[in-house]
């Protein structure tokens, strides 16, 4: 496979340094010019038979030389400008003032020059060409060993350039991949969904006969060290076919046209070896946002992108190749990417739970003498938010003390000393809570998980969390939409708002205090009901009236005023009034429903602080055990 990038590559420089080299001489030339006062050729005669002159130099067509004291004052007689000797001290500063004449035929000038005794020399006329010349040869120079240098970097050391194109893809063959699902833990939402894939990639055949299309790519989503690169690996070891992985990053080369050709070779590749799988981590390196570079960068990715993007398209799944890929933002992935029939099926590897992170700490140990003593579950308790890699690394710091003791086995004191060391740099990353940090969550969840399942419209509860999730979100209530959703009521509307203020309600009810956390609660019940005051003439006071202009491009509104409205001040001040209105009943409404329900709110608050998850249906059992009527 032989590609052109040198050829590109010296393009760009060529003219990238000719460029460079047109400013500088053009620089040059300017800032030559213009320290010498520019004086003619009468008055550089006059001059010379004044004695105010010295030091000359001529060429073929200027007199250059040094303006005596003597001579700016003659020049500035004869010219009217008594200031002139001020202005050129400036000018020099503490240097002598140099003048240029333009040279005209003569004879008498060397003659005269003798006679009042000015020192002078000849020169040949350095053109302009000649100084572009002299410029030239140092940067021809400086571009052979830029060429040379990046056709190093480029050939990877060994091969030489002919090879700048071949994918760097690490073909693993069955025996290497020998981990499985037996090495991961915690994440078995993750291995459910990809237990199908599996199933596939061992007997494609039957996949065949049906005729159904199966999905082409997989995306693992989710934080870093979760393990999803381990998951990719465990579906290749599950399945037996080989597992070429590839980073992102190995994609995006300074050549144009390698990442392509590496994304052309990988699919070649993969569809001889099918079934086989292929692994792009990091892929938000390929996909993400486009950038500048000074070298092409941009346009090299978007190159591979779209050869991505085509190969994706072009190949068969039936012969049993499946892409996966992972990726920790995949907020900032091209859309184009995660279109159907591309990456379109999404995996979560979420943190893992109490349970998970236990049996995470269950296989690190597994190589390791631990001692009888040593309780894993209270281990996993010591961690919440904390992921797979971080649990590796807890046993192997705790084993090297261990070792560093002189113990036979390693003892749960090691794993404190361990935990403590991790969490300390945990924590410089804002990753960890407090036990009283963990507890408020719990019930601000709890509050949202039981005002969402007392009213009748809201989505019935999914799962509530309190494992931390990125920065910023503490815990999560997730209710899954029966429906897809095109008009709301206001009632809908409403209920939704009570929802976000459950939280902020179980807060004040359970420790007579608020906290932070439900800032963006507030914020989005305070939006909700701004938009049903301004947008949908949802008030009763003000009647069905917009007051939102329609929505234009942000660059006009951020002409106008600031602060322009189409409505009076007194208008204003009665939207604000209704939205604060809603706002307050939204949250008299979440508080009757947890005042109500103050025995269940600690209940599950109490289970879901332990459990750390607490599903939908385990919360309804809540509800429903104590005895009443609670049916939506
Ligand atoms: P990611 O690709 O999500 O950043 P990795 O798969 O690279 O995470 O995980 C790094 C290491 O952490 C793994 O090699 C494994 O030792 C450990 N690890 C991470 N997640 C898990 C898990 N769910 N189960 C077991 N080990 C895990
Ligand atoms: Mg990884
Ligand atoms: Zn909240």
């Amino acid at each position: 496979m032989t590609e052109k990038p040198p050829s590109s590559m010296a393009r760009y420089a060529v003219w990238y340094v000719l460029a460079f080299i047109l400013l500088l001489s053009i620089f040059q030339y300017y800032s030559a010019m213009q320290q010498a006062v520019e004086i003619s050729y009468s008055e550089f005669r006059h001059l010379v038979q004044n004695k105010g002159v010295d030091d000359l130099t001529v060429s073929t067509d200027t007199i250059t030389g040094n303006l005596l004291p003597k001579g700016i004052d003659e020049l500035a007689k004869a010219r009217e400008k008594p200031d002139l000797p001020q202005t050129l001290a400036k000018q020099f500063d503490k240097k002598k003032p140099i003048f240029s004449a333009v040279r005209l035929e003569d004879p008498d000038l060397v003659k005269l020059l003798a006679k009042d005794n000015i020192s002078y020399r000849a020169v040949q006329e350095k053109t302009w060409l000649t100084s572009l010349l002299s410029w030239v040869f140092p940067f021809l120079l400086l571009i052979g060993i830029w060429i040379y240098f990046f056709r190093k970097i480029g050939a990877g050391g060994a091969g030489g350039l002919m090879t700048v194109g071949k994918s760097k893809a690490k073909v693993y063959v069955l025996d290497e991949t020998k981990v499985t699902f037996q090495d991961v833990a915690g994440v078995e939402e993750a291995e459910e969904e990809l237990k199908e894939i599996i199933e596939f990639l061992k007997t494609p055949a039957k996949f065949q006969v049906l005729g159904g299309s199966l999905p082409k790519g997989v995306l693992l989503v989710g934080p870093p060290g979760t393990g999803k690169t381990l998951l990719a690996r465990a579906v290749a070891g599950e399945a037996g076919v080989p597992f070429m992985s590839l980073s992102g990053s190995d994609f995006v080369e300074m050549f144009v046209g390698v990442g392509a050709a590496r994304v052309r070779d990988l699919f070649a590749t993969a569809q001889e070896k099918a079934p086989c799988i292929i692994f792009i981590d990091e892929l938000d390196a390929i996909g993400k946002a486009r950038g500048f570079s000074p070298m092409g960068g941009p346009e090299e990715r978007e190159n591979t992108l779209n050869q991505l993007l085509s190969e994706m398209d072009g190949f068969d799944t039936r012969k049993g190749v499946i892409i996966m890929a992972a990726t920790n933002r995949p907020e900032i992935l091209d859309p184009a990417l995660i279109r159907p029939g591309r990456f379109d099926r999404h995996i979560l590897v979420d943190r893992p739970s109490l349970k998970g992170r236990e049996d995470i700490l269950q296989i690190h140990t597994r190589t390791i003498k631990i001692s009888p003593e040593a309780n894993l579950h209270t281990l996993a308790a010591r961690t919440p938010g904390m992921v797979g890699s971080d649990l590796a690394n807890i046993v192997n710091e705790a084993a090297l003390l261990a070792a560093r003791r002189n113990k036979e086995s390693v003892e749960m004191d090691d794993f404190e000393a361990a935990i403590d060391r991790v969490v300390a740099g945990l924590e410089k990353r804002n990753r960890v809570m407090n036990p009283k940090e963990k507890e408020i969550v719990a019930y601000h969840e709890t509050g949202h998980a039981l005002v969402a399942e007392a009213l009748p419209t809201t989505d019935r509860v999914h799962r509530v969390s309190i494992i931390p999730r990125g920065i910023g979100a503490l815990g999560y209530t997730m209710q899954l939409p029966t429906e897809d959703r095109y008009l709301m009521t206001k009632t809908e509307l409403e209920d939704r708002m009570a929802v976000m203020m459950g939280g902020r309600v179980a807060e004040e009810l359970t420790f007579n205090e608020i906290s932070t956390g439900a800032q963006n609660d507030l914020y989005r019940a305070t939006d909700i009901a701004r938009s049903m005051v301004r947008e949908y003439g949802m008030s009763e006071r003000l009647g069905p009236i917009t007051f939102e202009r329609e929505r234009r491009p942000l660059f006009l509104d951020a002409m106008l005023p600031p602060g322009s409205k189409d409505y009076s001040e007194a208008t204003a001040q009665e939207i604000d009034q209704e939205v604060a209105a809603l706002v307050n009943r939204a949250h008299q409404r979440a508080k009757d429903v947890l005042e109500k329900d103050r025995e269940v709110l600690e209940k599950a608050a109490k289970i879901l602080l332990v459990k750390e998850v607490l599903e939908g249906d385990e919360l309804r059992e809540i509800l429903n055990s104590r005895g009443q009527e609670h049916t939506a």
